[in-house]
C-alpha cells in the first residue's frame, strides 16, 4: 500500500504561516466556496476532505495561490469574497498543478 503524506497543519506561504483547518461536511464551508477558503489577515486554509485526499490537495493549492495573489498582489489571484472572480482559472490552475504533482510524486 502507498504511504500517504499527511495533509499539513500548518503551511508558510512567502513567510506568512497558516493554520489548515479540514472539515468533512460540506456544510461547515463558506457559502460561496464550500470546498475551501483562506484568511491572510487570519492566517487560516479551511479545506474539505470529503471528496478524498487528491482533492483536497487540489484545494489547498487553490487556497496557495489565493495566498499568493493576496500577498504578492497579485489581482487574479487574490482572494475577494465579494467579487468572487477567477475561480474558473484558479482551479484550473490549482488542479494542473496537483496534477503535476502527483504524477511526479511530489504529493501523494
Ligand atoms: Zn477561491
Amino acid at each position: 500500500m502507498k504511504k500517504t503524506n499527511p495533509l499539513p497543519k500548518t503551511l508558510n506561504v512567502m513567510g506568512v504561516t497558516y493554520r489548515m483547518f479540514y472539515y468533512d461536511d460540506i456544510a461547515k464551508g463558506g457559502p460561496d466556496e464550500p470546498f475551501g477558503f483562506m484568511s491572510t489577515k487570519k492566517g487560516e486554509m479551511h479545506i474539505y476532505t470529503g471528496n478524498g485526499v487528491n482533492f483536497a490537495w487540489s484545494t489547498i493549492l487553490h487556497e496557495i495561490l489565493h495566498a499568493i495573489g493576496d500577498l504578492a498582489r497579485i489581482g487574479i489571484l487574490e482572494y475577494d469574497d465579494s467579487k468572487n472572480r477567477n475561480h474558473a482559472e484558479i482551479d484550473c490552475l490549482a488542479t494542473v498543478l496537483a496534477d503535476v504533482l502527483l504524477r511526479n510524486n511530489l504529493l501523494r
